[in-house]
Protein backbone atom coordinates (compact mmCIF):
# COMPACT_ATOMS: atom_id res chain seq x y z
CA UNK A 1 0.00 0.00 0.00
CA UNK A 2 1.58 3.53 -0.98
CA UNK A 3 1.54 5.52 1.69
CA UNK A 4 2.09 9.35 1.92
CA UNK A 5 5.70 9.85 1.12
CA UNK A 6 5.37 7.53 -2.49
CA UNK A 7 2.20 9.33 -3.19
CA UNK A 8 3.92 12.33 -3.05
CA UNK A 9 6.98 11.15 -5.42
CA UNK A 10 4.46 10.26 -7.55
CA UNK A 11 2.59 13.61 -7.54
CA UNK A 12 6.27 15.47 -8.25
CA UNK A 13 7.11 12.71 -11.20
CA UNK A 14 3.77 13.65 -12.67
CA UNK A 15 3.59 17.28 -12.34
CA UNK A 16 6.39 17.37 -14.53
CA UNK A 17 4.41 15.55 -17.36
CA UNK A 18 1.16 16.64 -16.87
CA UNK A 19 0.89 20.78 -15.41
CA UNK A 20 -0.42 22.91 -18.19
CA UNK A 21 -0.72 20.17 -20.63
CA UNK A 22 -4.20 19.73 -22.62
CA UNK A 23 -5.86 16.02 -22.51
CA UNK A 24 -6.43 15.46 -25.86
CA UNK A 25 -8.71 12.24 -25.65
CA UNK A 26 -9.09 10.44 -22.05
CA UNK A 27 -9.67 6.43 -22.20
CA UNK A 28 -11.45 4.41 -19.85
CA UNK A 29 -11.24 1.10 -20.44
CA UNK A 30 -14.16 -0.10 -17.79
CA UNK A 31 -16.57 1.25 -15.88
CA UNK A 32 -15.67 0.91 -12.69
CA UNK A 33 -12.43 0.69 -10.56
CA UNK A 34 -13.03 -0.07 -6.93
CA UNK A 35 -16.43 2.13 -7.42
CA UNK A 36 -18.09 3.28 -10.05
CA UNK A 37 -16.57 6.07 -12.40
CA UNK A 38 -18.18 8.94 -12.67
CA UNK A 39 -21.19 9.61 -15.60
CA UNK A 40 -19.02 10.93 -18.25
CA UNK A 41 -15.88 10.54 -16.85
CA UNK A 42 -13.92 10.43 -20.10
CA UNK A 43 -15.69 13.04 -21.94
CA UNK A 44 -15.95 15.42 -19.16
CA UNK A 45 -11.43 14.73 -18.85
CA UNK A 46 -11.40 15.18 -22.88
CA UNK A 47 -10.40 18.56 -23.80
CA UNK A 48 -9.55 19.83 -20.20
CA UNK A 49 -6.26 21.58 -19.28
CA UNK A 50 -4.29 20.92 -15.84
CA UNK A 51 -4.00 23.52 -14.09
CA UNK A 52 -2.36 22.05 -11.33
CA UNK A 53 -1.12 18.61 -9.83
CA UNK A 54 -1.96 18.79 -5.92
CA UNK A 55 -2.64 16.12 -3.07
CA UNK A 56 -4.76 16.04 0.24
CA UNK A 57 -3.60 12.85 2.18
CA UNK A 58 -3.14 10.08 -0.28
CA UNK A 59 -5.21 11.24 -3.61
CA UNK A 60 -3.54 12.75 -6.15
CA UNK A 61 -5.88 15.92 -7.32
CA UNK A 62 -5.66 17.15 -10.82
CA UNK A 63 -7.33 20.58 -11.18
CA UNK A 64 -9.26 21.41 -14.33
CA UNK A 65 -10.25 24.76 -16.58
CA UNK A 66 -13.75 22.82 -16.65
CA UNK A 67 -14.09 23.91 -13.08
CA UNK A 68 -13.62 19.72 -11.98
CA UNK A 69 -10.75 18.35 -10.36
CA UNK A 70 -9.72 15.02 -11.06
CA UNK A 71 -9.39 12.89 -7.59
CA UNK A 72 -7.38 9.81 -8.08
CA UNK A 73 -6.29 7.17 -5.22
CA UNK A 74 -3.64 4.47 -5.95
CA UNK A 75 -5.12 1.70 -3.55
CA UNK A 76 -3.13 -1.18 -3.30
CA UNK A 77 -1.70 -1.85 -6.29
CA UNK A 78 -2.18 1.21 -8.87
CA UNK A 79 0.49 2.88 -10.71
CA UNK A 80 1.11 5.55 -13.58
CA UNK A 81 3.62 5.47 -16.18
CA UNK A 82 3.91 7.74 -18.80
CA UNK A 83 4.77 6.62 -22.08
CA UNK A 84 4.94 8.02 -25.79
CA UNK A 85 3.20 6.69 -28.79
CA UNK A 86 0.93 3.64 -29.07
CA UNK A 87 2.60 0.02 -30.47
CA UNK A 88 0.42 -2.28 -31.62
CA UNK A 89 0.08 -5.66 -30.66
CA UNK A 90 -2.31 -7.37 -33.01
CA UNK A 91 -4.65 -6.36 -35.86
CA UNK A 92 -6.35 -3.16 -34.87
CA UNK A 93 -5.30 -3.52 -31.07
CA UNK A 94 -3.10 -0.83 -29.75
CA UNK A 95 -1.14 -0.54 -26.38
CA UNK A 96 1.03 1.58 -24.33
CA UNK A 97 4.87 0.47 -23.49
CA UNK A 98 4.51 0.50 -20.08
CA UNK A 99 6.71 -2.40 -18.56
CA UNK A 100 3.40 -3.63 -16.80
CA UNK A 101 0.30 -5.86 -18.08
CA UNK A 102 -1.86 -4.13 -20.62
CA UNK A 103 -4.76 -5.38 -19.57
CA UNK A 104 -4.94 -3.69 -16.19
CA UNK A 105 -4.15 -0.32 -17.75
CA UNK A 106 -7.57 0.94 -16.78
CA UNK A 107 -7.44 4.55 -17.90
CA UNK A 108 -5.34 6.58 -20.58
CA UNK A 109 -5.32 10.13 -20.38
CA UNK A 110 -3.41 11.28 -23.80
CA UNK A 111 -1.57 14.98 -23.35
CA UNK A 112 -1.36 17.34 -26.34
CA UNK A 113 2.33 16.73 -25.74
CA UNK A 114 2.06 13.20 -27.40
CA UNK A 115 2.60 12.02 -23.56
CA UNK A 116 0.16 9.31 -22.49
CA UNK A 117 -0.51 8.94 -18.64
CA UNK A 118 -1.57 5.93 -18.23
CA UNK A 119 -3.03 4.06 -14.78
CA UNK A 120 -2.62 0.03 -14.46
CA UNK A 121 -4.12 -1.26 -11.23
CA UNK A 122 -4.10 -5.19 -11.67
CA UNK A 123 -6.36 -5.59 -8.05
CA UNK A 124 -8.27 -2.33 -8.63
CA UNK A 125 -8.61 -1.44 -5.27
CA UNK A 126 -7.60 2.29 -6.59
CA UNK A 127 -10.51 5.05 -7.88
CA UNK A 128 -10.66 8.02 -9.62
CA UNK A 129 -13.79 10.69 -9.24
CA UNK A 130 -15.01 14.44 -11.19
CA UNK A 131 -15.39 16.42 -7.97
CA UNK A 132 -15.99 20.26 -8.93
CA UNK A 133 -12.97 22.06 -7.38
CA UNK A 134 -14.74 24.26 -5.40
CA UNK A 135 -16.75 21.81 -3.43
CA UNK A 136 -13.44 19.73 -2.94
CA UNK A 137 -12.87 20.24 1.00
CA UNK A 138 -16.55 19.29 1.74
CA UNK A 139 -17.12 15.98 -0.77
CA UNK A 140 -17.11 12.47 0.75
CA UNK A 141 -13.08 12.28 -0.08
CA UNK A 142 -11.90 15.01 2.64
CA UNK A 143 -14.88 16.11 4.65
CA UNK A 144 -13.59 14.03 7.50
CA UNK A 145 -9.78 14.16 6.93
CA UNK A 146 -7.83 16.00 9.59
CA UNK A 147 -4.90 18.54 8.94
CA UNK A 148 -2.11 17.58 6.11
CA UNK A 149 0.77 16.68 8.22
CA UNK A 150 3.21 18.62 5.92
CA UNK A 151 0.92 21.56 5.87
CA UNK A 152 1.13 25.25 8.34
CA UNK A 153 -2.32 23.43 9.70
CA UNK A 154 -0.41 21.00 11.67
CA UNK A 155 1.57 21.44 14.86
CA UNK A 156 1.64 20.50 18.33
CA UNK A 157 -0.89 22.50 19.85
CA UNK A 158 -3.59 21.33 16.86
CA UNK A 159 -2.29 17.49 17.61
CA UNK A 160 -2.78 17.93 21.35
CA UNK A 161 -6.49 18.90 20.71
CA UNK A 162 -6.94 16.37 18.44
CA UNK A 163 -5.95 13.89 21.01
CA UNK A 164 -7.87 15.29 23.63
CA UNK A 165 -10.18 12.76 25.67
CA UNK A 166 -9.59 10.35 23.37
CA UNK A 167 -9.40 6.86 25.07
CA UNK A 168 -7.64 5.14 22.39
CA UNK A 169 -3.83 4.37 22.38
CA UNK A 170 -1.78 7.23 20.76
CA UNK A 171 -0.59 5.19 17.94
CA UNK A 172 -4.48 4.15 17.05
CA UNK A 173 -4.93 7.82 17.22
CA UNK A 174 -2.86 8.46 14.83
CA UNK A 175 -3.53 6.39 12.32
CA UNK A 176 -7.18 8.14 12.51
CA UNK A 177 -7.26 9.97 9.48
CA UNK A 178 -9.47 12.16 11.54
CA UNK A 179 -6.57 13.29 13.67
CA UNK A 180 -3.84 14.30 10.73
CA UNK A 181 -4.28 13.31 7.06
CA UNK A 182 -2.55 10.10 5.06
CA UNK A 183 -0.37 8.49 7.84
CA UNK A 184 0.31 4.99 7.52
CA UNK A 185 1.12 1.93 9.33
CA UNK A 186 5.05 2.54 8.88
CA UNK A 187 5.05 6.42 9.34
CA UNK A 188 3.04 6.07 12.52
CA UNK A 189 5.41 3.78 14.21
CA UNK A 190 8.55 5.58 12.98
CA UNK A 191 7.48 9.17 14.37
CA UNK A 192 6.95 7.77 17.34
CA UNK A 193 9.99 6.24 18.11
CA UNK A 194 11.83 9.82 16.57
CA UNK A 195 9.61 11.57 19.39
CA UNK A 196 10.32 9.07 22.25
CA UNK A 197 6.63 8.25 22.69
CA UNK A 198 5.17 4.89 23.65
CA UNK A 199 2.81 3.40 21.26
CA UNK A 200 0.51 2.05 24.76
CA UNK A 201 0.46 5.74 25.68
CA UNK A 202 -3.96 6.75 26.25
CA UNK A 203 -3.89 9.48 23.16
CA UNK A 204 -5.73 11.87 26.05
CA UNK A 205 -1.92 11.90 28.19
CA UNK A 206 0.10 12.54 25.71
CA UNK A 207 1.49 15.82 27.19
CA UNK A 208 1.99 19.12 25.57
CA UNK A 209 5.79 18.56 25.13
CA UNK A 210 5.37 15.05 23.33
CA UNK A 211 2.43 16.72 20.84
CA UNK A 212 5.10 19.04 20.18
CA UNK A 213 8.01 16.28 19.69
CA UNK A 214 5.63 13.97 17.58
CA UNK A 215 4.32 16.72 15.27
CA UNK A 216 7.87 18.00 14.45
CA UNK A 217 9.09 13.67 13.88
CA UNK A 218 6.26 13.30 11.90
CA UNK A 219 6.73 16.03 9.26
CA UNK A 220 10.63 14.97 9.77
CA UNK A 221 10.15 11.43 8.45
CA UNK A 222 7.75 12.19 5.77
CA UNK A 223 9.73 15.13 4.22
CA UNK A 224 13.18 12.74 4.50
CA UNK A 225 10.97 9.96 2.97
CA UNK A 226 10.13 12.31 0.38
CA UNK A 227 13.73 13.39 -0.67
CA UNK A 228 14.77 9.93 -1.10
CA UNK A 229 12.26 9.24 -3.49
CA UNK A 230 12.55 11.85 -5.26
CA UNK A 231 16.25 10.94 -5.52
CA UNK A 232 14.36 7.92 -8.32
CA UNK A 233 12.70 10.72 -10.27
CA UNK A 234 15.38 11.17 -12.69
CA UNK A 235 14.30 7.92 -14.69
CA UNK A 236 10.46 8.33 -14.54
CA UNK A 237 9.68 5.96 -17.04
CA UNK A 238 7.53 4.49 -13.99
CA UNK A 239 5.87 7.04 -11.24
CA UNK A 240 5.67 3.73 -8.88
CA UNK A 241 7.14 6.05 -6.26
CA UNK A 242 10.03 3.66 -4.92
CA UNK A 243 11.58 5.71 -2.11
CA UNK A 244 15.27 4.99 -3.02
CA UNK A 245 16.64 2.80 -0.28
CA UNK A 246 14.66 5.18 2.48
CA UNK A 247 12.98 1.34 3.94
CA UNK A 248 16.50 0.80 4.82
CA UNK A 249 16.70 3.49 6.98
CA UNK A 250 13.64 2.96 9.09
CA UNK A 251 14.43 3.27 12.52
CA UNK A 252 11.87 0.62 14.44
CA UNK A 253 9.97 -0.37 11.29
CA UNK A 254 10.40 -4.18 10.31
CA UNK A 255 13.15 -4.39 13.02
CA UNK A 256 11.97 -7.09 15.51
CA UNK A 257 14.59 -8.26 17.22
CA UNK A 258 17.18 -5.96 16.34
CA UNK A 259 19.02 -3.47 18.30
CA UNK A 260 17.54 -0.33 18.55
CA UNK A 261 18.77 2.29 16.60
CA UNK A 262 19.16 4.79 20.25
CA UNK A 263 22.55 3.31 20.77
CA UNK A 264 23.41 4.11 24.43
CA UNK A 265 20.18 2.56 26.23
CA UNK A 266 21.09 -0.89 24.51
CA UNK A 267 16.84 -1.49 23.74
CA UNK A 268 15.77 -4.23 21.03
CA UNK A 269 13.07 -3.30 19.25
CA UNK A 270 9.77 -5.20 19.70
CA UNK A 271 6.63 -5.79 17.48
CA UNK A 272 3.52 -5.91 19.27
CA UNK A 273 0.01 -5.90 17.30
CA UNK A 274 -2.45 -2.68 18.15
CA UNK A 275 -5.56 -2.88 16.78
CA UNK A 276 -4.51 -5.78 14.22
CA UNK A 277 -1.85 -3.53 13.25
CA UNK A 278 1.83 -4.72 14.00
CA UNK A 279 3.76 -2.01 16.01
CA UNK A 280 7.41 -2.08 15.92
CA UNK A 281 8.49 0.20 19.02
CA UNK A 282 11.84 0.42 21.25
CA UNK A 283 10.41 -0.18 25.21
CA UNK A 284 13.56 1.09 27.02
CA UNK A 285 13.52 4.74 25.07
CA UNK A 286 9.89 4.49 24.50
CA UNK A 287 9.10 3.74 27.86
ZN1 LIG B 1 15.75 2.30 22.14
Amino acid sequence: MPELPEVETVRRGLASVMVGERIVRAIARRPDLRFPLPEGFAQRLSGARIGALGRRAKFLLAGLDTGDTLVMHLGMTGRFSVAHGEVQRGFGEYVYQTGADPRHDHVVLELESGAAVVFNDPRRFGYMDLVATGGLETSRHFARIGPEPLGNGFSGPVLKAALAGRRSPVKAALLDQRTVAGLGNIYVCEALFRARVSPLRLAAEVTEAEADALAAATRAVLEEAITAGGSTLRDFAAADGALGGFQERFDVYGREGEPCHCGATHGTVERIVQSGRSTFWCPVCQG
